[in-house]
Parts: structure tokens; sequence; C-alpha cells
């Protein structure tokens, strides 16, 4: 069994004891409903049909549908998949939304591959899924290496194949099948930004229980991607002070806030962040220096806000951390025990099942607006958002204080208390 899993069925198993709860409704919680995997044959660009292995993993629907990415990645397995259908069913309920957990995967490196290639393999997957996908059954969703244009194709493959049986209305509803699509097509404003917007709602809420001004927080944040960046714009355009930000490639630090704005437009043109500093017009930012992914996570800094891969923070520099706040906005990016000896140090760590649930808590009101047939302003999605982030961070740090455990065990709590009131 991989760490991913263990760890993920283990917190589940903890948590369940504490509560109290009886052992077979642990291990209900702990099993999956149903794990599907299927053989793809695809069709190369040379002539040759290629053969890939793909899942579709069913954790818990006690809530509603299953709920959960697509993700297309040469290292995803079925273990990988279960850990993160699992974490889905806990995210979704920590975030209040009316879903189970799923997720899927296909074991390729979508890099190597042409448009074309792609195309091809996202339709033989819904083929292969179709029976047991639905808007009231299972709704994927973009995941690592997935996006909009993915789940276009792959909603046209399903229309394709359900446009013999169903009335016109009934169409129109499986629109709501699959969640960050293009606006265009059934996608919602906002959907794009959620993931990072949730994580500076949950950021905020947290700061006003601790009566911290936001305006002197200094603020590092690893990861420069879909969530990294949009955390690191929206937190400053909120009044935070983002100090350090990075890619894959290293990054930039600076004693007053960055201009986010201004490093995204010089990455474009340069490829990568580190080097973003005093270069062309990103000059107006004084004393600043680059600094490895290493260093950024062991900054003098107010938050640190892991926003790219698993496992950044872990035995070998938990003792440097020097941060009071973690924000996961990655999934898993602070070890187990990196979490319990920060969490022991007096760190308060918000767990990934809350901090980056407001991706999916967006993909719920595509979804809702796609069922009710409703087309909504980007500012009342984000007004929903904020609005569904601070209730979930709420109950949770109610439980936390009431609990004196971690943010994450409480968070899990919440999670099964309301999953298993619901059960069949
Ligand atoms: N893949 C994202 C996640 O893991 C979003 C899932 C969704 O929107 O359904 O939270």
């Amino acid at each position: 069994m991989n760490d991913m899993l263990k760890t993920a069925q283990n917190t589940i198993i903890k948590t369940g004891k504490a509560m109290g709860l009886a052992q077979d409704v642990i291990d209900r919680l702990v099993q999956p409903d149903g794990i599907h995997e299927f053989t793809l044959q695809v069709k190369m660009d040379n002539g040759k049909n290629k053969l890939f292995t793909a899942f579709r993993i069913q954790h818990n629907d006690n809530l509603g549908p299953y709920k959960g990415g697509i993700r297309f990645h040469p290292n995803v397995s079925r273990d990988e998949v279960q850990a993160l259908a699992t974490l889905m069913s806990i995210k979704c309920a920590v975030a209040g939304l009316p879903y189970g957990g799923g997720k899927g995967g296909i074991i390729f490196n979508p890099k190597e591959m042409s448009e074309g290639e792609l195309e091809r393999i996202s339709k033989e997957y819904v083929r292969a899924i179709a029976s047991i996908i639905g808007p009231t059954k299972d709704v994927p969703a973009p995941d690592v290496n997935t996006n909009g244009q993915i789940m276009k194709w792959m909603l046209d493959e399903l229309i394709k194949i359900n446009k013999k049986q169903l009335k016109k209305a009934d169409l129109e509803k499986l629109k709501a099948t699959f969640t960050g699509k293009p606006v265009k097509f059934g996608g919602t404003l906002g959907r794009t930004e959620a993931t990072g917007r949730g994580g500076v709602a949950i950021t905020e809420a947290l700061l006003s229980k601790l009566k911290k001004e936001k305006s002197e927080m200094k603020v590092a944040v690893q990861g420069f991607g879909n969530v990294g960046y949009y955390f690191a714009k929206i937190a400053s355009d909120r009044g935070m002070k983002i100090v350090a930000v990075s890619d894959s490639k290293g990054g930039v630090t600076g004693e007053k806030s960055l201009d986010i704005e201004k490093i995204m437009n010089c990455k474009k043109e340069k490829g990568e962040v580190a080097g973003c500093y005093c270069v062309g017009g990103v000059c107006d930012i004084q004393q600043g220096k680059k600094i490895t992914n290493g260093e950024l996570l062991e900054l003098p800094v107010d938050i640190l806000v892991p926003a790219a891969l698993e496992n950044v923070i872990n035995k070998e520099n938990m003792h440097k951390i020097q941060a009071r706040i973690i924000i996961e906005m990655a999934n898993g990016p602070v070890s187990e025990e990196a979490y319990d000896y920060l969490t022991k140090k007096g760190v308060l760590i918000v767990p990934d099942v809350l901090a980056n649930s407001g991706g999916v808590a967006v993909s719920y009101l595509e979804w809702f607006q796609n069922m009710k047939g409703q087309v909504w302003s980007e500012e009342k999605v984000n007004k929903k958002l904020f609005g569904m982030m601070s209730d979930a961070f709420e109950e949770i740090w109610q439980t936390y204080t009431k609990e004196k455990s971690s943010l994450k065990q409480a968070a899990f709590e919440t999670a099964i208390r309301r999953i298993i009131r619901k059960a069949k």
C-alpha cells in the first residue's frame, strides 16, 4: 500500500477511534464503495494501438454523488487514486457539499502526446466510465494535467453516447456530469481561480479568529501554478504581504510586497519565476534576491503556503520552519510526522481537505447552475465561495477549540460526523 493511502486511512481510523465509533463503522469508512479499473485501447498518430490503464474509484456517496477530479500522470496508481478518492469524501463533507468522494486517473504522460492523441484517450476513458457517471451518480472534474478542454471532450463523448435515448432537457442536464468546463460550454465564472480564492478566504477566517491584521502578515507561497499564483494574487490584492513566491525552478523574495502580476508577466516571458527579480520591468522591488524552493520554506514569514507538491515539509526540514501558520494548498505538502511535530510546537496547519476545498466548492456551484439552467455572475460565485469557506472554517474551528486536537483531526472529525449521519 502506498504512503498516501496509508496516511488517509490511518487518519480516518485514528479519528474514528477518538470519536468512539464502532469498528464496523470505521471499516466501512475506510473501504471504498467501488474500484473500477479499465484497459483503454487508443490509436496513436503513428497508426498503432496503445494500451493505457485507467481508474475511477468511488469512495463513499452517503452525502450525494461521488465527486472528484481525473488526473493524467505517469505516477498514477490504484492506491494513489483510492487515497485521493477517500480524501475527496472528507473534503466535500468538510466544505458542507452534498457530495461524496471519487477520483479518476490514467497512467501516462500527457506531455508526450499530440492534441489528437489526448482527445482520443480522453474520449476512450469516457466510453469506459459512461455507465457509472452522471449528474446524480458521479461528477468528475479536472485535476493534475487535465483542464476545461479535456472536460469538454469528455462531455462531447458522453452526449454522443446518450443522444439516442435521452430527451433534449435531459441532455442539457447531462452537462452537469462534468465540472471545470470552459465557460462557453456550461462552465462557471470563477472556477479557475476558485482553489486559490478559497484558500485566501480560509486564511482570512483564521486570522480573524487569531485577531491578527492581514496587512501585517508576511506570506511565502511555494508554487506559481493555478493554485499558488491565484492564492498569491488574491491575497496580495486583499492586503497581505507576499514576500516570496516560487515555481519548480526556484523563486524570489523581497523585503516589501512582491508585485505578483509583474512576476507572472516576467515568468511568461522568461519561463521561470527565479530571476524575475530586478529583470526588465520588475526592478521596482528593491533588496530582493533569488532563492531555492527549500530556502523559501524556511523563511522568517508569518504564513507559509505550500501550493505545489506533496511532502515538501518533512522530517528533514521540519525543525527549520519559522512560520507560525501553514496553509496546505497542495495535497499533503506536510508529512504526517512533520504535521505532528509542528502542531506540538504550536504551529497552526490548516489541512488540505479544508484549505484547498474552494475548487470543489465552486465545482458544486457550476453543477448547481447547470442543474437549474442558471448562469451566475462572477461576483455572485465569489461571494458564495467566501460564504461556504467561512462556514466550513467556523465549524472546524469550533471542534478544534473544543477538542484541543489539531485542525486536521477537527476537519476529519467534522467530515466523518456528517458522513455517518447520512449512512444508508
Ligand atoms: N481536483 C480538484 C480537487 O481535488 C477539484 C475536484 C472537483 O472540482 O470536483 O479538489
